[in-house]
């Protein structure tokens, strides 16, 4: 084949019309048939574009003007929003938000997935009335600027901190708590860390709340084996802000971008802070994974119970269950739910929530899903019902297969990540597995990520 050489150079000016979106919430415009991914366009706009740098199959660019604006665009609530890697949408209206993600799940399933797309229903996107202050959990960083403690978030693709606020998508009191432990620690003379000679002392804050209970929960995050000072830090959060249900110190002593270490231990309070979803209560500890926008959870749990069509008689499981959240909804209306999880502390959290919500019919076992799956099969179990909600980078290809071999009536694929989703549908679907619909949920307005419940049924032998 003729070698074909990009038709744009680095540092040259282009105008571009937008015609799609990536993943990552850049516009898409091509020269002769070449694409140009452009953060903060908008697909319909026409721009100039400065080429940033240049690949064999496409280039970045940025925006430098543009030219034709559409109507959709508006203008960001956050300050920091250009320079922030949190947010990649808020230029974007809400309404076009949604139907940029309906698309994009589209997309992906028709492409990586050969999914007949036109002939199976993928829903509109149900979206959030207000799109905004959903976040339950922040985990800010820390850094030493000009000997003073700052919090704020790193720059894009950067290890630079911007000092922020208020964050607009974090629920206000998350934000509040993040400036008040900030001052705390800073007047305790607590170090901060610093991430190039591996120094300091306070690396992170974390704070999450039960939007429903008010509870909160700090976790302090060290370098160090010991928080200095730890009495009189502790006094101070509790005694000025009641609602602080659980202060939790974590240790992280490696050079790592992973933001919790192996230890933790509790300094002040409960292990945990509660939360509702429906009329189902969880206790949420510092290291278990929980979904961060509580109003769409609700929304996604109740489509997977609808689609698992449950009548009391069902053994289910529920792979990749964290503290049991989806466990505990499906096993309202089935006879038994197996639950796996490879976080320790996250399947203490679920068996703690059974007892704590009077559920007898839900077991709980820590591994590897793909691993104690294979188990399960080996073991006899036929469960009715499987549900899936595995982390971005999909299901294993163990786990898909002893799912097939187990025949269960349906199977519901839960997703984070529309590619991986569609990887394992492939899979799924040469297994004999057919889609049945896809309702996409959104769960993180303003960022380009979607979230998607998928039915599933066994092709009859
Ligand atoms: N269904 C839960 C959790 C979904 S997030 C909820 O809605 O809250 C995905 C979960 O998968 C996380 O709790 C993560 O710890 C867990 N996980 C990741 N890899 C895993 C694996 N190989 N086996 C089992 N669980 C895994």
């Amino acid at each position: 084949m003729p070698k074909v050489e990009p038709p744009v150079t680095k540092n040259q000016m282009v105008e571009l019309q937008f015609e799609d979106l990536t993943h990552e919430g850049s516009a898409v415009g091509k020269i002769n048939g070449y694409p140009l991914f452009v953060p903060y366009g908008l697909p319909g706009e026409k721009a100039k574009v400065k080429v940033i740098k240049v690949k064999k199959n496409f280039a970045f660019g940025k925006l430098v003007e543009v030219t034709e604006q559409s109507p959709e665009r508006i203008e960001p609530p956050c300050d920091v929003f250009y320079q922030c890697g949190g947010c990649q949408l808020q230029h974007m209206s809400y309404e076009m938000q949604l139907e940029m993600k309906h698309k994009q799940v589209k997309d992906t399933l028709r492409k990586l997935g050969n999914i007949d797309v036109e002939n199976i229903s993928i829903h509109p996107v149900i979206g959030m009335e207000d799109p905004w202050r959903y976040r339950n959990k922040v985990q800010i960083p820390v850094r030493g600027i000009e000997g003073r403690l700052e919090t704020g978030f790193y720059k894009q693709k950067s290890h630079e901190i911007i000092n922020m606020d208020t964050c607009p998508i974090t629920d206000e009191q998350n934000d509040r708590m993040v400036e008040a432990v900030r001052r705390i620690a800073e007047d305790a003379g607590i170090t901060p860390y610093d991430e190039e000679s591996h120094r300091g002392t306070l690396r992170h804050i974390m704070v999450r709340n039960g939007q429903a209970t008010n509870e909160i929960m700090i976790v302090l995050v060290t370098r160090t084996e010991k928080l200095p000072y730890e009495e009189k830090i502790v006094e101070e959060i509790h005694k000025a802000y009641p609602n602080v249900k659980s202060i939790v110190h974590n240790v992280n002593s490696k050079r790592t971008n992973v933001i919790l270490g192996d230890k933790t231990k509790v300094l002040w309070g409960e292990e945990y802070i509660h939360d509702t979803i429906g009329d189902i209560k969880f206790a949420i500890s510092a290291k278990s994974f929980y979904q961060i926008n509580p109003v769409q959870t609700k929304k996604l749990y109740d489509q997977a119970l609808q689609y698992a069509n449950l009548s009391g008689n069902e053994t289910v499981i529920d792979a990749y269950c964290g503290i049991g959240t989806i466990s505990l909804f499906l096993a309202q209306q089935a006879k038994k739910v197996y639950g796996v999880e490879i976080v320790p502390e996250a399947i203490e959290d679920a068996k703690n929530n059974a007892k704590l919500n009077g559920f007898d019919n839900a077991e709980f076992v820590v591994g590897a899903a793909e691993k104690v799956m294979s188990w399960w099969k080996s073991q006899g179990l036929r469960p009715d019902v499987i549900v899936v909600d595995p982390p971005r980078k999909g299901c294993d290809e163990e786990l898909l297969h002893a799912m097939v071999d187990m025949k269960p009536t349906r199977i519901v694929y839960v997703s984070c990540n529309p590619s991986t989703l569609a990887r394992d549908l492939k899979i799924l679907s040469e297994a004999g597995v057919v889609l049945k619909e896809v309702q996409p949920v959104d769960m993180f307005p303003q960022t380009s990520h979607i979230e998607c419940v998928a039915l599933l049924e066994l092709k009859k032998a």
